[in-house]
C-alpha cells in the first residue's frame, strides 16, 4: 500500500522473527527498498547483528513472542524506536520437529505453536490496528501446510490455516482504517525451520524437491519478494489474500510422461 501520509518519508517495518531464514531475506529486501526495518527476535544478538549490518537507521527488538502481553507491546515499541510505523511483517513462527504424532505431542509444545504463529500475530495486529495509519498494511506468513494434508504437522498446519482465515476477517475489519491486510504461504523454503525437520522429523529434502515442479525448494530471497511486494504500493491491491510461493508444489501436477 502506498504511503498516503508523507510521500518523501522513509517507510518504517517491524519485522518479527527477523533474525534467521525467511525473516532475516525480509529484513534485508525491505532495507534495501528504503525501509527503516525493526528486526524483532527472541535471538536478540543475531537481531542486533543484522540491525548494525543493514546500517544506520534499523535497530533490533529483543521480544520473546511466547508472551501474549510481549506480543502487543511491540508495534509501539517499534513505533517508538523508528518514529512512526508503516508496515508490519508477522514473520515468526515456530513447528514441532521432534515427529511425534498428535497423540504423543505433549500440550506445551501443541500451546508453544498456537502462542507464537496465531496468537502473537493476533495480539500484534490487534496493538497494530490502533496505531497505523491509512495507507499501512500488514502482512502474515502462512504456509502451504494450511491446505495440504502433512502428517505430524497437524497443530502447526491449524495455526497457518488460522492465519489465512485471520487475515482474510482482518482486511475486512481494518477496510475502514485504511489498513490492508494480506498473506504470503510458502511451500519449502531452505531455513533453519526445514533443515530442523530433516534433521529430526525425517523429512527428506530431496524428494520434497523433486515433487515441486520448480525442481528446488524456495529460497528465503523468493519469500522476500512476495512480502515485499505485498507491502508495497505496486501490491496494494492485494488485501484478505494469500499468496501461495511454493514453486507450483501445489498444483497436483500429473506425473511426466
Ligand atoms: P526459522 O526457524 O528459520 O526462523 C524463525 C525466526 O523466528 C528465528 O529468527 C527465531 O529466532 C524467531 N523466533 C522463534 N521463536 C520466537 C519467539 N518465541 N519470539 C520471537 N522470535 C522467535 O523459520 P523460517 O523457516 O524462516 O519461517 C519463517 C515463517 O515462515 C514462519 O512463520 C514459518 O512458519 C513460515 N513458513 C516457513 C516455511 C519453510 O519451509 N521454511 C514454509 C512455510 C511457512
Amino acid at each position: 500500500m502506498a504511503d498516503s501520509t508523507n510521500q518523501t518519508q522513509k517507510r518504517r517495518a517491524l519485522v518479527t522473527g527477523g533474525a534467521h531464514g525467511i525473516g532475516r531475506a525480509v529484513c534485508m529486501r525491505l532495507a534495501a527498498d528504503g525501509y527503516a526495518v525493526a528486526v524483532a527476535d527472541i535471538a536478540s544478538d543475531e537481531a542486533a547483528r543484522l540491525a548494525r549490518l543493514m546500517g544506520i537507521g534499523h535497530v533490533a527488538l529483543a521480544v520473546d513472542l511466547a508472551d501474549p502481553q510481549a506480543a502487543g507491546e511491540l508495534p509501539a515499541k517499534a513505533a517508538e524506536a523508528l518514529g512512526g510505523l508503516d508496515v508490519v511483517i508477522n514473520n515468526a513462527g515456530v513447528t514441532d520437529s521432534s515427529g511425534r504424532t498428535l497423540v504423543d505431542l505433549p500440550q506445551a509444545a501443541i500451546a508453544h505453536m498456537v502462542a507464537i504463529n496465531l496468537t502473537a500475530v493476533e495480539q500484534i495486529a490487534k496493538a497494530a490496528g490502533a496505531i497505523l495509519k491509512p495507507g499501512s498494511c500488514i502482512v502474515n506468513l502462512a504456509s502451504g501446510a494450511a491446505y495440504r494434508a502433512l502428517a505430524l504437522r497437524g497443530p502447526y498446519s491449524a495455526t497457518k490455516a488460522g492465519i489465512v482465515a485471520l487475515t482474510r476477517a482482518l482486511a475486512e475489519e481494518f477496510e475502514p482504517r485504511g489498513i490492508a491486510v494480506a498473506a504470503v504461504a510458502p511451500g519449502y523454503t531452505a531455513t533453519p525451520l526445514v533443515e530442523e525437520l530433516e534433521r529430526t522429523a525425517r523429512v527428506d529434502l530431496s524428494a520434497v524437491a523433486a515433487g515441486i515442479p520448480l525442481g528446488r525448494l524456495a529460497r528465503p530471497e523468493d519469500i522476500a519478494s512476495a512480502v515485499a511486494f505485498a507491502a508495497s504500493a505496486e501490491g496494494g491491491g492485494i488485501n484478505g489474500q494469500t499468496l501461495i510461493v511454493d514453486g507450483g508444489g501445489m498444483m497436483g501436477s500429473a506425473p511426466k510422461a
